[in-house]
């Protein structure tokens, strides 16, 4: 019999940036778990596409259609969720972008753009169903770092920032939160094949960097990062807090 410590049965979740690669994996591994699960991008073919799967799987699945850059649209559709669908008990602040550039060319509305997305998304979502939570006395609240949270590579110092910036937020939201009873973690992805990494993923110089840096040897395949999700999300980490697990096949760990 599994064990109800990592049962996510009754539990509503929301996955910012669920309409495909992490944010997807994500929601399907949580409903695998026994959650509902809200999926969420800015484009309402794409995740009303992904619903569909889920759905099609016989999983319990909405679709909530917002930019996380906007944060009046944030708070209106967390509000919404909250009324027509029910509490959420999980939030996962995933949803953010990659630009490359050289740090002295870097435009400053990408950086702007990075900034908005990665960190601010986080913060508005956080906010929004934190204000909810607080008053349940429960909740638990998951954001996606990076191994960039830790390391720098050239040409992508800004999204580097954003990911650093993600590390602190967490611990912040939990110095802030847990004392209501919430835990806020988070989880940092090494190297994933996902549409964001399509151009590293096509650049065989690139892989195989990737996989003599690594010391597992070869890139995660996204299902691998739902057992941090599900532990995260669930009674199995009542008392973990403010803290960031790498899920890097080692990267982190090694020079
Ligand atoms: P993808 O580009 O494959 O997916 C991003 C998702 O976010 C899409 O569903 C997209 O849908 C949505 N999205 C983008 N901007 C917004 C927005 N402003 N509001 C709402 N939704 C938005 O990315 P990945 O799955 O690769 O990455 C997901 C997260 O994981 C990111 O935070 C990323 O930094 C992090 N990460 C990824 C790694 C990897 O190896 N892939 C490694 C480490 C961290 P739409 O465009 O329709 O809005």
């Amino acid at each position: 019999m599994p064990s109800p410590l990592f049962d996510l049965a009754g539990r509503l979740a929301l996955i910012t940036g669920s309409s495909q690669g992490i944010g997807f994996a994500l929601a399907r591994g949580l409903a695998e778990h026994g959650a509902a699960v809200v999926l969420n991008g800015r484009d309402a073919g794409k995740t009303g596409a992904a619903v569909e799967k889920l759905r099609e799987a016989d999983f319990s699945a909405h679709a909530s259609v917002f930019d996380v850059t906007d944060s009046r649209a944030v708070a209106a559709e967390i509000d919404r969720i909250e009324a027509a669908i029910g509490p959420i008990d999980i939030l996962i602040n995933n949803a953010g972008l990659q630009f490359r550039a050289p740090l002295e060319d870097f435009p400053e509305e990408q950086w702007e753009r990075l900034f908005r997305t990665n960190v601010s998304g986080a913060f508005h979502a956080g906010k929004a169903v934190a204000r909810h939570m607080i008053g349940r006395g429960r909740g638990k609240i998951i954001n996606i770092g990076s191994v960039q949270s830790e390391l720098a590579r050239p040409n992508i110092a800004p999204y580097t920032a954003t990911k650093g910036a993600i590390r602190n937020l967490t611990r912040g939201m939990c110095a802030d939160w847990a004392r209501h009873g919430l835990q806020i973690n988070a989880i940092a992805p090494g190297y994933f094949r996902t549409e964001m990494n399509q151009a590293l993923v096509d650049n065989a110089e690139f892989s195989a960097w990737l996989e003599k840096r690594t010391p597992a040897g070869r890139w995660g395949n996204v299902d691998e990062l739902i057992g941090a999700a599900v532990f995260l999300a669930s009674d199995a980490s009542s008392f973990v807090n403010g803290h960031t697990l790498y899920v890097d096949g080692g990267m982190t760990a090694s020079v």
